[in-house]
This record gives structure tokens, sequence and C-alpha cells, in this order.
């Protein structure tokens, strides 16, 4: 049942696609029809179907016609920067390299921003941008794919010289094979005397990861995260596999992104590092994330700038949300504060309903024998 796609959940369900994708929003998924959901949105599909809680809040879903209504018009597809998320095993130099770069591109062309940590930068090469998320590789692919977020567009997988292939490098490539997620290797260390580059590649071919020099098509840059060495070559590998991706999103929507990080801030309270993934968010826009819903009242970005407004691949920090959200809970923009302010309510009640009857969910074998 797992990788079912909406289509063929609605009908098996004898249910219209759009019903089903209102449902699914309704309990805090962002699903397109031919999307295959995962088996936690699909249990919490079932569930919607076969559990009548007193406590779910019926919200007239036609009020959402205005967010689905929202047809993609190929025509205004604009190209977007890649969002790029580095794994590795630990002290393979994954914080030294998401340190170098930001410190040797981040200020580059905007001069006086001090650089925060927010969870995710951009940084341009070539006149293009690159979005880079600075949590911890294998938790944004774990948790945020595990809430059906799946924000990476291309893996970079360091491997130490001197050390090689070690469980956490076997467990990056896996995740990023599991998200179909294109792999770059990054060959780090190789400023040490010790440091075996082609050892490293051997290795890897066990895995699959050819270089193109053997025949393969896997992409192999030696570097030095420590020394700056060979970074200008690893970015522009980057972009080369994002050319290739042709990643594009639709500017003029209503905004839609996924939380990266959040927490609770004593005097601003809740914040949230979101990265949108399509349309514009907007000082000011009603919006629903998670489980919590608000209306954003700051949009900053890492060098702690104001934003009136962040397009596709942009991370910004916000503020204005009623309660921290979690890292993977989606956001949506809508137009009116009404709306927002319903379905934020009825999610965090079916939320706090879910909790309640969490023990009595009905599997998605229940539901599909009982059709
Ligand atoms: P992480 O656990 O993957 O984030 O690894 P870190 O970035 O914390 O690096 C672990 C150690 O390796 C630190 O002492 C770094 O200074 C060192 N290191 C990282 N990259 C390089 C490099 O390119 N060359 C050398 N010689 N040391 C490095
Ligand atoms: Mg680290």
């Amino acid at each position: 049942s797992e990788g079912m796609t909406v289509a063929e959940i609605a009908k098996k369900l004898h249910r219209e696609p759009a019903e089903l994708i209102k449902k699914l929003f309704m309990i805090g998924v962002v699903a397109t029809q031919n999307q295959s959901l995962s088996k936690d949105a699909i249990e919490l599909l079932a569930a919607e179907y076969g559990i009548e809680s007193e406590e779910k809040v019926e919200v007239d879903i036609s009020d959402l016609d205005v967010y689905f209504n929202q047809e993609v018009d190929e025509s205004k597809l604009v190209e977007r920067p890649a969002v790029v998320t580095i794994m590795g095993h630990v002290d393979h130099g994954k914080t030294t390299l998401l340190d170098t770069l930001r410190n040797t591109k981040v200020s580059e062309g905007e001069a006086g921003g001090i650089t925060q940590h927010i969870g995710a930068y951009q940084i341009e090469k070539d006149g293009k941008k690159i979005t880079f998320l600075d949590t911890p590789g294998h938790a944004a692919f774990t948790t945020m794919r595990a809430r059906g977020a799946n924000v990476t567009d291309i893996a970079i997988i360091v491997v130490a010289a001197d050390d090689g292939v070690m469980p956490q490098t076997v467990e990056a490539i896996n995740h990023a094979k599991a998200a179909d997620v294109p792999i770059i290797v990054a060959v780090n260390k190789v400023d040490k005397p010790s440091a075996n580059p082609d050892r490293v590649m051997q290795e890897l071919t066990e895995y699959g990861l050819i270089p193109e020099a053997w025949g393969g098509d896997t992409i192999f840059v030696n570097i030095s995260a420590k020394f700056g060495q060979n970074l200008e070559e690893l970015l522009e590998m980057i972009l080369l596999v994002a050319e290739v991706q042709e990643l594009k999103a639709d500017p003029d929507r209503l905004a839609l992104g996924s939380v990266v990080e959040a927490r609770l801030d004593k005097s601003k309270g809740p914040i949230a590092t979101v990265l949108i993934q399509e349309g514009t968010l907007r000082v000011g826009d009603p919006v629903v994330v998670g489980t919590t819903h608000g209306r954003i009242r700051v949009m900053v970005n890492e060098k702690g700038r104001r934003l009136k407004t962040a397009g596709p691949s942009t991370p910004v920090e916000i503020t204005g949300l009623n309660t921290a959200p979690l890292a993977g809970d989606q956001l949506v923009a809508f137009e009116d504060e009404k709306t927002a302010r319903s379905v934020g309510e009825a999610r965090e009640k079916q939320a706090m309903a879910e909790q309640r009857t969490a023990t009595h969910r009905v599997t998605l074998d229940n539901l599909f024998s009982s059709l």
C-alpha cells in the first residue's frame, strides 16, 4: 500500500481526488493527485474516513477553493535555486564545509549583515543562488521526510579521505537514494598526508557510486573544507546538477514551504525557519503551519535583514505564529485570515483528537478490508 498515489487511493475509496487532497490538507499534508503518500499520511487519511471522533471540527472545505484552484500554470514557472543538504559520517567535515562556504561566500555581495544561524542559508556562485540546509543532514532527511517534506534537491555526501567509507556514510547514501535525490561525493581532507581519495572512490563503487572517470555517472570532487580547497569546483558541480534537474517554481501563487527549524523565543515568541518551495511569502500573510497558524509578523534572512517578500528556495525566519511548529511541518499561505484561522484551529483540534485516539488508530488494512 505504501507508495500509492492520491489518485489511486481516491479510486479505492470511490471519492474524488480533490476531496482527498482537501482532507489531507486538513490533517496537515499538502499533496497533489499523482503524489505517492507516506504510510503515515495514508494512516491519517484512513483515520479521517474511519474514525468519527467527537472532537472533530467540521470546516467547510469549499473555503479552501481559493487555495486549490491555483492550477499549475507551466508558463509561470521560473528557475529556482537548488536546495542542498550535506550529509556524511561524524567528523568527516560537514560542519567545516558548511562554515567555510558561508564564511567565504555568504558575505559577498551584501556587506554589513551579521551572519546568524537560522538553519539554512543562501550563497551566490556565477550569479546563481544555491540554498544550503544548515541542519544536521540526517535529521533533515529523516525527520523532514517522515513528515512528508521532501525539500532537498541535491545531497552532498562528505567522505574524509583519510578515513574512508564509514557506517553513517552508507546511511547517508541510503537516505539520498530513498528520496531519489542526486548525490555529489565530496572527498574531504585531501590536504592531509594520509589522504587516499582513490580508496574512497574504490569503496564507494560497492554502493553504486561510480565516478565518471571509471565509466559511471557520479560526480566526485576532492576538497579540503578546512583550507577552502576546490570549493569553487564543488559549487560548479552543484550548479551543473541543478541545471540538469531544471528546478522550477511559480513565484506568483500563495506560498507553500517547509519548516526547517523552530523554537520558542522568550521575547519574540515562536520562531520558525521556513524554506519557501512554491510561491512568494509576504509580511502580513495569514498562514497555517502544521497544526498552528498565525500571520507573518517579521521575516528575516540569515544576515538578520528584514525581508518583505520571500520567493521559491529562499530560507526565512518568521515570527507571528501562535505556537512553535515542528521541523518538516508544511506552511501554507492564505488570502484571508478567516480561512487560515479555521483551518489552523481545525488542524489543532484534529491533532489533539489524534493523540487521544492513537491507540485505536484505524490501520490501512482495516480501512481497505471494510470497503
Ligand atoms: P562533522 O562532524 O562532519 O561536522 O565534522 P567537522 O566539520 O566538525 O570536522 C571534524 C574535524 O575534522 C575538525 O577537527 C575539523 O577541523 C577537521 N576537518 C574538517 N575538514 C577538514 C579538512 O578539509 N582538512 C583537515 N585537515 N581537517 C578537516
Ligand atoms: Mg558537525
